[in-house]
């Protein structure tokens, strides 16, 4: 048997949602061992600390079924995403697609991320149809607006949201 296959599956998880979940279940069918590289991004301004982030996505790795939870990791990162992916020395990361409004980007930072290490190969994933669409930009958006967020985000990650806004709205009452 050959080296164990180890993906990273590098994002903000702003807050993690049914889309994310579904490409993790994906991945884990692809790699031995799959490392959720949670991408620390303060420019991005997150709704969500790092560690709520971290939190949220160990709390749903633990509820996946058929023991494949045990096959993943979930670790925070601020550096080079390239330089995170030596170090654990993976081979491989996983991105998600959504129809054609991600292909830009991605395909820009795949090119790029090949040019900084060939060996490593950037995979891209579909959801299912039904969770295509999910946006964790939007879902903040739906949230804030008071708009019902549950068919977008594990439940937990619902309530959660709740009460992070309600706590941001005390803030600046
Ligand atoms: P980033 O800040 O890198 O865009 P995100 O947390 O938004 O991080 O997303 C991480 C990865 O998951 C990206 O590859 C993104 O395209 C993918 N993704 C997010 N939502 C979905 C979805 N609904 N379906 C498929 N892929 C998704």
């Amino acid at each position: 048997m050959g080296q164990p296959r180890i993906g990273i599956y590098p994002g903000t998880f702003d807050p993690i949602t049914n889309g994310h979940v579904d490409i993790i279940g994906r991945g884990t069918r692809i790699v031995d061992r799959l490392i959720i590289a949670v991408a620390a991004n303060p420019g991005k301004e997150p709704l969500f600390s790092l560690q709520e982030r971290v939190e949220m996505l160990l709390e749903q790795v633990s509820l996946m079924r058929n023991g494949d939870g045990s096959r993943i990791e979930v670790r925070p990162f601020d550096k080079l995403l390239m330089h995170f992916v030596q170090d654990l020395d993976a081979t491989i990361i996983l991105r998600g697609l959504r129809a054609v409004s991600d292909f830009e980007y991605e395909f820009q930072m795949a090119g790029m991320n090949t040019r900084l290490d060939p060996g490593v190969e950037t995979i891209f994933l579909m959801a299912s149809e039904r969770q295509q669409f999910i946006a964790s930009r939007f879902v903040k958006e739906v949230a804030r607006l008071g708009g019902d967020i549950s068919s977008f985000v594990p439940k937990e990650v619902a309530a959660r949201t709740a009460r992070k806004l309600a706590q941001q709205d005390r803030k600046f009452a």
